[in-house]
Parts: C-alpha cells; sequence; structure tokens
C-alpha cells in the first residue's frame, strides 16, 4: 500500500486535495520534527496528526480535553477504515482492559486519551509498553494559564514528553496569542521546532449586522432561508434563550435551549439532537460550542451583542467547517451595548473592569463599520489585510450609491463642536433629532442653534454617516471607554470653506439575505433531500453522528454529477476506499432510483476527475456530458444546442469516446438504413477509415458528419 500522503488522503478520508499548510505539516511531522500548529477553527487540523499517523509504524498517542468529542472522532475514523479508540472516563473498566489489550496487540492506529489519565502511574506504564511514533497534544492552548481555558491536567503532558523523550510531539489549538504560543512551546517543551500559523481568514463565512429592529421577525426569515439546516443562535442571558425558543416553537421552528443552567442530562439531550440532525436550531447561551464539532453548521446569529471580538470571532468560526458558504449574522442595538455596560460597571477588579470596556469598545467599532468587516476582524487578530473587497460582508455586498453630503456633514460637524466635543455619537444624534430626553434639558442642549435640525434621516442613518465621516477623517473618536466624538483640523477647514462633500452609502434597503449560495456545486435539491435521508437512516443504525457517513459537500456533489457506478462514486469528494466499500451501493441506489423517476436529470457538472481516471478521458467533464445526453437519446442537434458548440465537435466527443473504450449507443443517430448501406459500401470500397476519398466516391448529397457516424459504427462493431 502507497504511503504517498496525497494518495492517504484519497483512499482514507476521501479528499483530493490538502487544505492551505496541511501538506507543509505533514511533511513536516514525517520528519519526525515537533511541530505547533495554529489554524483557525474548521481548517482541518486533525488531518495534520491523522495522516502522519497512517504512514508511521507504530501508534499515534492524541490528548484532547473534549471527552465529548472523542467518541465522534474515533466514529469518523473508524468510518473512514481507520483502526481508532479512546481512552477516557466515560468507558467501563473492562472497555478500557480491551482497548489497552488492543493497543497492546499494535492493531490501534490512533489512540485518544484523556490528559487526567496521564496523571495515572499505571496509566503511564501502560503507555510505555506501547510503540509509540507520535504524540499529539489538541487545544494546546489549554496548557497555558494565560489561555482563557487553562487545564491543569495539560501540565501532565510533561511527564509524557519525559516518557517519551525520542517521539515527535505536534500541538495544535485554534486560540493562541503570543504569549500562548510561547507557552505552549515552553510547556511542551518543543524542540527545534517549526510554528504552522494559518490564515484566520474563513473565506466560506459571510458577515453581517443588522439593526436590531423587529429582530424576531428577521430572525424569522434568516432561519426560513436556512430550512432543515443546522443554526445555532447565541443569547445574551439563560431566560432568553428560552424565551426565544417559545417564541420559535409559536411559529413552527424546531428548536432546544442550551445553557449551563440547565440539568446535564437536559444539556446534553440537546446536544445529541443536535448533532443527529434531529432539532436543526439550538438557542444557547456562549456555554455552548467547546464541544461542538458539527461540520455543517450553516448559519450562526448572535442575537444579542458578544462581549468581545475574540468570542464573536470563536462563536461565528463554529459555522461552516466543512468549506461550504455559511453565514454570520449579528444582531446590533444601542441598548444592548447599554446593558453591557451596565454589567462591566458592576465589575470589582479595575484592571478586569478596563480590559472588559476596550474589548466592547473593539466589538462596537466592528458593528459601527463603514468599511469591510473581514478586513477589520483580521487586522484585529495582528493579520495583515486581504483584498478591500473581501465579498463576504454586508459591507462588501451592499450595492452603494453616492449621495451629496454636504449638508448633513456641515450639521453634524456643528453639533459636535457646538455640544464641546465632550460627547459621544448616541449624544450627538439625540440633538441633531431634537430629542427631548432628561440629559439634553438639563445641559441645555435644547437651546442650541443645532438642536432638532435633522429630519430627514434617522438614528441608523446618522450613525452610518457618522461612520463614514469618522473614515473620511473630518471626526475622530477620543477615548475609549466612553469614546467622545471631536472635529479634526481637516473637518475644521471643511466647514469653513463649504466645500461640496460626496460620501457613497449603502443602499437603504430592507435588511435581507441575499439569494444564498447553494454550495459549491450546483446540484438538485430533490435528490441531496433524498441522500441526507438515506444518511441519516445509516447513520442512526450505526449509532453515529449524520457526517460521520458523509458531509454536506459529498451528497451535493452525489447530487450533481449523479455518479452511475462505484468508480464514478469513488472520483467524489469526501468518499475514501472504506466508505466505498461501507456505504457506495446504497448511495449509488437512491441515486439511480432518482434518476429513474426524473428522466430528463442531466448531469450539472462534469465528474471530478478521480485519481485513477483513465488517461485517455483526462477532459472526461466535457465528454461525459456528451455521453450523458446520448444516453438520453437526444438528437445531435440538441446536443449541440445545449453545450453551446458545433454538431462536428459533439461527434469528435463521441469519436474520443469511443477510443477510450467507451460503448455509445448511437443506432438512433444514423442515417436511413440505404445511406447507411451506401457509405458502408463505400469504405469498403476505398480501405480504412479516411474520409475525404470515401466522399469524393459518394460525391455530393452527403455530409462529412454522416460518414463519421458511421465509420463510428463501424468501429465499435469491430470490436
Ligand atoms: P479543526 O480541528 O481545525 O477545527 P477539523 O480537523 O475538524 O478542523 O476539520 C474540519 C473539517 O474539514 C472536517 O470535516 C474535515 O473532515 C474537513 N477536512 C480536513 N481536511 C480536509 C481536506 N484536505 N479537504 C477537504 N476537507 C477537509
Ligand atoms: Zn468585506
Amino acid at each position: 500500500m502507497s504511503r504517498q500522503p496525497l494518495t492517504l488522503l484519497k483512499s482514507h478520508f476521501g479528499y483530493d486535495r490538502f487544505r492551505p499548510l496541511q501538506e507543509e505539516i505533514i511533511a513536516h511531522v514525517l520528519l519526525r520534527k515537533d511541530t505547533l500548529v495554529l489554524m483557525p477553527t474548521g481548517g482541518g487540523k486533525s488531518l495534520c496528526y491523522q495522516l502522519p499517523a497512517l504512514v508511521f509504524d507504530g501508534l499515534t498517542l492524541v490528548v484532547s480535553p473534549l471527552i465529548a468529542l472523542m467518541k465522534d472522532q474515533v466514529d469518523a475514523l473508524n468510518a473512514n477504515g481507520i483502526a481508532a479508540e479512546f481512552i477516557n472516563s466515560t468507558l467501563s473498566a473492562s472497555d478500557v482492559a480491551r482497548v489497552q489489550r488492543e493497543a497492546k496487540s499494535g492493531r490501534i492506529k490512533i489512540l485518544y486519551v484523556a490528559p487526567e489519565r496521564l496523571a495515572i502511574s499505571g496509566f503511564r506504564a501502560f503507555l510505555a509498553t506501547l510503540s509509540v511514533s507520535l504524540i499529539a497534544v489538541d487545544e494546546a492552548h489549554c496548557i497555558s494559564e494565560w489561555g482563557h481555558e487553562f487545564r491543569p491536567d495539560y501540565r501532565n503532558l510533561k511527564l509524557l514528553r519525559h516518557d517519551f523523550p525520542e517521539v515527535p510531539v505536534i500541538a495544535l489549538t485554534a486560540t493562541a496569542t503570543e504569549k500562548v504560543r510561547q507557552d505552549i512551546i515552553a510547556e511542551l517543551d518543543l524542540k527545534q521546532g517549526q510554528t504552522f500559523l494559518a490564515s484566520f481568514n474563513r473565506p466560506n463565512l459571510t458577515y453581517r449586522v443588522f439593526p436590531k429592529r423587529r429582530a424576531f421577525s428577521q430572525l424569522c426569515g434568516l432561519l426560513q432561508h436556512h430550512k432543515k439546516e443546522s443554526v445555532i443562535i447565541y443569547c445574551f442571558s439563560r431566560k432568553k434563550t428560552e424565551e426565544l425558543v417559545q417564541d420559535l416553537s409559536a411559529e413552527g421552528f424546531m428548536a432546544l435551549a442550551y445553557h449551563a443552567g440547565l440539568d446535564h442530562t437536559v444539556r446534553k439531550e440537546a446536544q445529541e439532537k443536535f448533532i443527529h440532525d434531529e432539532t436543526p436550531i439550538i438557542v444557547a447561551t456562549i456555554a455552548f460550542g467547546m464541544g461542538i464539532d458539527k461540520p455543517d453548521v450553516r448559519l450562526v446569529v448572535h442575537y444579542d451583542l458578544p462581549k468581545s471580538l475574540e468570542g464573536y470571532y470563536q462563536e461565528t468560526g463554529r459555522a461552516g467547517r466543512d468549506d461550504l458558504p455559511s453565514e454570520c449574522v449579528l444582531f446590533y442595538s444601542y441598548g444592548d451595548k447599554a446593558k453591557q455596560d451596565y454589567f462591566i460597571q458592576q465589575m470589582e477588579n479595575e484592571a478586569e473592569r478596563k480590559n472588559a470596556e476596550e474589548k466592547l469598545a473593539r466589538m462596537i467599532a466592528f458593528c459601527d463599520l463603514q468599511t469591510c468587516r473581514r478586513q477589520f476582524l483580521l487586522a484585529y487578530f495582528g493579520e495583515a489585510a486581504i483584498e478591500e473587497y473581501c465579498r463576504g460582508c454586508d459591507i462588501c455586498l451592499s450595492t452603494k450609491e453616492e449621495f451629496d453630503a454636504t449638508e448633513i456633514a456641515q450639521k453634524i460637524l456643528s453639533a459636535v463642536i457646538r455640544t464641546g466635543e465632550r460627547f459621544g455619537m448616541g449624544h450627538v444624534i439625540a440633538v441633531l433629532r431634537g430629542q427631548k430626553n432628561k440629559r439634553i434639558l438639563e445641559l441645555g442642549h435644547d437651546q442650541l442653534s443645532v438642536y432638532g435640525i435633522v429630519n430627514n434621516f434617522d438614528d441608523q442613518e446618522l450613525r452610518t454617516i457618522f461612520g463614514l465621516l469618522l473614515s473620511k477623517g473630518l471626526l475622530v473618536k477620543q477615548g475609549d471607554e466612553y469614546p467622545t466624538l471631536a472635529v479634526t483640523p481637516m473637518g475644521r477647514t471643511f466647514i469653513k470653506q463649504r466645500e461640496t462633500l460626496f460620501l457613497v452609502r449603502p443602499k437603504r434597503e430592507v435588511a435581507s439575505v441575499p439569494a444564498r449560495e447553494k454550495g459549491l456545486v450546483d446540484y438538485d435539491p430533490g435528490l441531496f433531500e433524498h441522500l441526507r435521508l438515506l444518511r441519516k437512516e445509516l447513520a442512526d443504525k450505526r449509532g453515529v453522528p449524520p457526517f460521520v457517513i458523509f458531509g454536506d459537500a459529498t451528497l451535493q456533489q452525489m447530487a450533481a454529477v449523479f455518479p452511475r457506478s462505484l468508480e464514478e462514486l469513488s472520483c467524489i469528494f469526501g468518499v475514501g476506499r472504506a466508505k466505498l466499500q461501507q456505504f457506495g451501493e446504497p448511495f449509488l441506489g437512491v441515486i439511480c432510483d432518482y434518476m429513474r423517476e426524473h428522466p430528463h436529470l442531466t448531469r450539472q457538472t462534469p465528474l471530478p476527475e478521480g485519481r485513477r481516471s483513465r488517461t485517455t478521458l483526462r477532459q472526461g467533464s466535457t465528454f461525459d456530458e456528451t455521453r450523458m445526453l446520448l444516453l438520453q437519446k437526444q438528437s445531435l442537434q440538441e446536443i449541440a444546442l445545449r453545450r453551446g458548440v458545433k454538431e462536428e465537435r459533439i461527434i469528435y466527443h463521441m469519436e474520443r469516446l469511443v477510443e477510450a473504450g467507451e460503448k455509445l449507443d448511437i443506432a438512433y443517430l444514423m442515417p436511413l438504413p440505404a445511406r447507411v448501406n451506401q457509405i458502408i459500401a463505400a469504405f469498403e470500397k476505398c480501405g480504412g477509415t479516411l474520409l475525404a476519398p470515401v466522399m469524393t466516391l459518394l460525391g455530393d448529397g452527403f455530409s462529412y458528419e454522416e460518414l463519421r457516424l458511421v465509420r463510428l459504427y463501424l468501429r465499435q462493431k469491430e470490436r
């Protein structure tokens, strides 16, 4: 068996390509060097040790704190035909003994263990009897006291390192500041190792911020777009999650609540139902997520304002781990900010309070942005800019319009100056709009000349314009805690010289989600649904989550290319050898039935090139499409029209297919029998297969296309 990484990737995981950095990391691990991997959630970290585990002779030991995830990971590996087991507190003593026996016998390639085991000397003595070739430390940030998820048990890893001084270590994490990174390297004593830092950009995620107005009906609209798909909705409080679940249920959405106040079994059940595709929607506090590895979450909603961008990034990161397009939507209101402020003010420790204030200020800045949200997010995490328009946030996606902002800008800047440049946006807006709140009256701001001079913009629109003036450099924010606005020298010049000012703003439109892209391929939704049902059935039979059988991307590709044989099926993304054997037949069955019921279906997308596809058909795509249309007995004219090429080109496809050993049924395309006989006779007379002499012999009244068809017919008959 080949031990080439790329070959193993297809045969065991069913994938054709590595994700960014995976290949480099794996090559490094295979040199038996220590490695530190920093990759965002969904980046594909697991593969970085799972694939080397297949190459190495002995066993790969994986230390992970997420006990709840171990079973899923092991199930997924087993489904791919890889011998894996786990040992943690959920196993009975006899099961532990069985796994230990199997590990000793050398049958197991990948063994997951919980870190607390490593403190038990008996367990370490057992490990010492194994031939360990690689140690992987998942969620490696847990080793650092600086991290937010410090696990004292992780200090036991030092012992492991001591027991296996020669064995390379690969440490992996999605969250690591420089400090945490240093800690990991020091604590694990990563020698002459290398750090691989992947981009934290998640191109398949779309980020949107909606003003929190009629939020519930907007939410229902969103959920309508994501019917039957997995959705996580984050709320600020436990109470709110339960209320929202009730409201959603009343609207006919199946949803469950999840928060730390619920009974353990209730919580576990909610999580299981979510993972097993029984309840599509989870409404949760941020307590939900750590133990969730569901790859096909299509929408993450923040119904309330998150406390920090770190949290926001981590929570939105749970969307679309499988790389398919997924959405992140945040509902933002000023009231939410005030609520958070209130909680922050209750904090006793001053340093903590300051920290929380700063974090919240960045979060608010993100919400108020008039420029690309992805840029801002990545810059926050210290990553260099990507292209100017990311095509994946509401700002970049919105249609823009230019408008003459001279007058409104004059009014805003004057109001900032008149109020003494000591107030935040909210207050200045209230003054401009002529509101009668207590503060305004107390300060006497209702007496100012700028009081109530704006009536053609609402609060949200004014916020947008403030944002534009900030990014133009006419206004500036001062102070982090309660930022106040001031007019810059440039702003003052603008007021004095009364220049005209054009600004670009998002077009006024109802906050709605544009039609979601259907995925990477244009697939048949009906067939996709059938395939999902089969997946669920097979998963239930085995007691594993559906995504362990096949991911959405795999089913979508099946529903686009309609594979008709095991060989064709093996070319599909995510179909490795083991899964082909276990699940190939039932999935082909469903596809065949569906095709029979829908005879007009044609392949929307070319069959992907499998690793073993016959070389003569390497351009398979276009040839295959022609073949499919021929199978449906379409006329040459129809096929040519449909493919947008000349009929000759279609005949050329047929010739190539036949050359490659395909058998085509072309009898229905033949000219009338009398003509066919004439042509055959002419070919015989001329000898050989050249067309020109035959044409000359037959004279006018025959076409080259006819001749070629007959030649094809003869060629097939010869075989
Ligand atoms: P992480 O641990 O970094 O969050 P995972 O290892 O769980 O990410 O991988 C996320 C998803 O991506 C999984 O469903 C995994 O099967 C898939 N995946 C990993 N590598 C590849 C690849 N090279 N091609 C396609 N899918 C991949
Ligand atoms: Zn953008």
